[in-house]
């Protein structure tokens, strides 16, 4: 059961019993990364919920925090339907280039196909930050261009804000 929230005639918020959460349990790994989740093919809001579980059974990560999940239309191409976004924070004991192997794996055992430029996906899953820290490499650029002027980043950000400052994140 989801509630929906229609915050403009283009964006839906919807919220469930995962998204948003905020997890009270203690983490040791080492850093935290907060991921941008997104997707615009089939049921992207019940695989969000897939890619949870099979998240809370991965080694090397545990989960701290889901935002609500807003649906949103595309940009860049546009012929395509709206998508759903949320953003995940994560603690990890990985490097930031061996998590974005981890999430690329992730991708593609999520059934994503590479074709063009924002061309629809079944799953879509980005580093947003790392720590706190500023990578310009060819292969990562964190934290994520662009992320402070997309409302599918930044309107699920706001619902994990709080949670990560209480777990002194
Ligand atoms: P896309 O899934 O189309 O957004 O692009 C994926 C590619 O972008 C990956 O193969 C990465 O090498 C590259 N990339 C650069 N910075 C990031 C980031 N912060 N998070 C995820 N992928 C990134």
């Amino acid at each position: 059961m989801a509630l929906k929230r229609k915050l403009s005639p283009k964006l839906t918020l919807y919220r469930d019993r995962e998204f948003p959460m905020c997890i009270s349990s203690k983490s040791c790994l080492r850093h935290t990364a907060v991921v941008g989740v997104g997707g615009n093919i089939g049921d992207v809001r019940r695989r969000f919920h897939h890619l949870l579980t099979h998240l809370r059974h991965a080694k090397d990560v545990d989960v701290l925090a889901t935002g609500p999940i807003l649906k949103n239309p595309p940009f860049g191409y546009l012929e395509q339907d709206d998508f759903h976004n949320t953003v995940l924070a994560i603690s990890t004991s990985m490097q930031p280039r061996a998590f974005l192997r981890f999430l690329l794996r992730l991708e593609k055992k999520f059934g994503r196909r590479r074709s063009f430029a924002n061309a629809p996906r079944t799953l879509d899953l980005d580093i947003l930050f790392f720590d706190g820290r500023v990578i310009n490499r060819a292969d990562l650029v964190v934290p994520h261009p662009h992320w402070h002027e997309r409302e599918s980043v930044v309107i699920p950000l706001q619902g994990i804000d709080r949670c990560l400052n209480i777990q002194g994140r």
